[in-house]
């Protein structure tokens, strides 16, 4: 089934002669259970497309919806990771209270959310450091637990800006390999966004190439991946 649906989607940040357009006439659809990668040089409105999906902003035009329902302000069951991951996480709460934390809004027991958070942990490879802090574990370490964060949510659609271009080239090859194991484990649908080719190719199912500024998309690759 078809998760997520982008149609004809504009957006022009301010109006007259200071115009500018990011986001020009895109169209594509992500099916459940795909990890999709959009990938396009610096600049080109990927981060608008991403803030659009995630219904952070308002697009000038077109429509996106979510497993068929028009976004209209932020989804509940969507999820996203950012790059900076320094910025993303609470420094006064221990790692799993930071995974915890989303989980409040849910109606949820105690033993459930803390259930819910070790198990996410687990699952970037984190099992042992749910009592730390975020200062004392390394880049790559908080940028795992912000992906358990998010995927302790379940949510139907993880959307990813540039999640590993912050980390040491070492770490980043850990975290894509950990992301396509849990990708295929739990059949997560996601979205990444990344200026990195090698990286798309390497993780995509699907790769969206998007031209420069404003974004519209110049190719829509699938990737035949080795077997296991
Ligand atoms: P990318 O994520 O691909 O680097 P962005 O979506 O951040 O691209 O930006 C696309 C274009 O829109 C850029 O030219 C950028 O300068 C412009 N832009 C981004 N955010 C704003 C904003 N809030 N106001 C005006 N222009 C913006
Ligand atoms: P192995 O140890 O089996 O060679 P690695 O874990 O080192 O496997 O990575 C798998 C392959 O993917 C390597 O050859 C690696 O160089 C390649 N690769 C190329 N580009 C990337 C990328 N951007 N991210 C991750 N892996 C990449």
């Amino acid at each position: 089934s078809t998760m997520l649906e982008v149609n004809g989607l504009n957006h022009r940040y301010g109006g007259g002669e200071g115009a500018h357009v990011a986001v020009n006439d895109l169209s594509f659809t992500v099916e459940t259970g795909q990890l999709a990668c959009i990938v396009g040089p610096s600049g080109c409105g990927k981060s608008t497309l991403l803030r659009c999906i995630s219904g952070l902003i308002t697009p000038t035009g077109g429509e996106v919806k979510l497993h068929g329902d028009k976004v209209d302000g932020v989804p509940e069951d969507l999820a996203v990771v950012f790059q900076d991951y320094s910025r993303s996480l609470f420094p006064w709460l221990s790692v799993r209270q930071n995974v915890e934390f989303p989980l409040r809004w849910k109606k949820m027991s105690r033993a459930e959310r803390k259930e819910r958070a070790l198990e996410a942990l687990e699952w970037v490879g984190l099992p042992g450091v749910s009592n730390k802090y975020p200062w004392q574990l390394s880049g790559g370490m908080q940028q795992r637990v912000s992906i358990a964060r998010a995927l302790a949510r379940r949510p139907a659609l993880l959307l990813m800006d540039e999640p590993f271009a912050s980390v040491d080239a070492q770490t980043r090859f850990d975290l894509e390999d950990l992301l396509r194991q849990v990708q295929l484990r739990n059949g997560s649908t996601i979205l990444l966004v990344t200026h990195d080719i090698d990286e798309s190719v390497y993780l995509g199912d699907r790769v969206l190439v998007l031209s420069k500024s404003p974004a519209s998309i110049v190719a829509d690759l699938p990737v035949d991946l080795p077997p296991e």
